[in-house]
């Protein structure tokens, strides 16, 4: 093995740059894995700017899909050559966070560093690819506790249609999972991102026979059709409020989807909540937001407001693959461009513009 690898690198705000790194140590219960291929996120996009910070030299991304090339001692039940997946989120299934049904928030690992003493609690703290070790975005990656993490690919799927498993589709459906959906439900999706049109197609598998989404952008709307949506807003031509009461008699909706991260979108997916609905916010907010009072009935509406991080895991990456090689939805359709490890810095171009269509970027080491 090449003691060196290619790796895209965060270096200063503006800044992220394809760098020699040393492959990392396999300890007892990691695994490397070999990137075959991966994406690049908002959330990238934001550290790009330096508007989420990282550590300077970090690598960053956190949707890895590859083939195991070392096993730690600890790891059973695998096989180095094995193709697979690790969710976004990687937690220690062994910390008070998890056991309590929070993995995600686990920061159990910090401990020892001292940089968490909450016992494992830690919000947002089971994100550590590319946020806090080194992330996807490079030939290879460390996948920390591989025992929990670690997700064999089917036969037959290619690494484009799992390729949304780890992140885009975990947070989207989770989105919808938190949106307490009942068959026939309406549910409104605000921002057809990529994200948000997993919600779309979340909502959908879940029963809602009611499907509005929202963006400003036609091109995505087309595509939210395509994910399920029953009708489309965009709110440079309509008064989206005011459409969607109309479009439910004046009732509101059962369940609004926030996939932005705004104080607009968050105040409409309240506006048009029905009395006892639920807001479920996906998005990642950098201000204070405010509850408008009239839509929150003064606190008197027995509306429920959910928010989450990416679910993560093995059982949570197998039963998304389960679901893409059943055919029920295609994300192939995310997937509008491909570009190679070394070039990934036209491809943050592209992306972070959103030019020429792009909803996802394959990265290809
Ligand atoms: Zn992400």
């Amino acid at each position: 093995m090449n003691a060196m690898m290619k790796a895209a690198v965060f270096v200063e705000p503006g800044r992220i740059e394809v760098m020699d790194k040393k492959i990392p140590d396999v300890g007892p219960n990691d695994a490397l894995v070999r990137i075959t291929t991966t994406t690049i996120c908002g959330t990238d996009v934001h550290i790009l700017k330096g508007e989420y910070p990282v550590a300077k030299g970090l690598t960053v991304g956190h949707e890895p899909v590859g083939v195991i090339e070392k096993l730690g001692s600890a790891v059973v039940g695998y096989r180095e050559g094995q193709r697979v997946i690790a969710g976004a989120i990687c937690p220690n299934f062994n910390s008070y966070a998890a056991q309590d049904g929070a993995p995600s928030q686990d920061g159990s690992y910090l401990v020892p560093q001292g940089l968490c003493g909450c016992h494992g609690y830690k919000a947002t703290a089971g994100w550590r690819f590319g946020n806090l070790i080194d992330g996807t975005q490079a030939e290879y990656v460390l996948v920390p506790d591989a025992q929990a993490n670690l997700a064999p690919i089917p036969d037959g799927l290619t690494d484009e249609q799992v390729l949304m498993c780890p992140d885009i589709m975990s947070t989207g459906f989770k989105g919808a999972e938190n949106a307490n959906i009942r068959i026939g439900d309406t549910v409104v999706v605000f921002a057809q991102g990529p994200i948000g049109l997993c919600a779309t197609a979340g909502a959908r598998l879940l029963g809602a026979t009611t499907i509005i989404a929202v963006d400003g952008n036609e091109h995505r709307l087309d595509v939210a059709r395509k994910m399920g949506a029953d009708a489309t807003l965009n709110f440079k031509t309509c008064d989206v409020v005011d459409e969607v009461m109309k479009l439910t008699g004046g009732k509101g909706v059962d369940a609004s989807i926030e996939a932005l991260g705004t104080q607009a979108t968050f105040a409409s997916a309240l506006r048009v909540l029905k009395p006892g609905g639920t807001l479920s916010s996906l998005g990642v907010y950098s201000e204070d937001l405010t509850i408008p009072l009239s839509a929150f009935a003064a606190g008197l509406g027995d509306h429920k407001i959910n928010t989450a991080l990416c679910p993560g895991g093995k059982e949570r990456m197998r039963r998304l693959m389960n679901v893409v090689a059943s055919g029920r939805v295609d994300l192939g359709l995310l997937v509008t461009h491909q570009y190679k490890l070394e070039d990934i810095v036209a491809a943050y171009e592209l992306f972070s513009h959103q030019r020429d269509g792009v909803l996802k970027v394959a990265i290809k080491p």
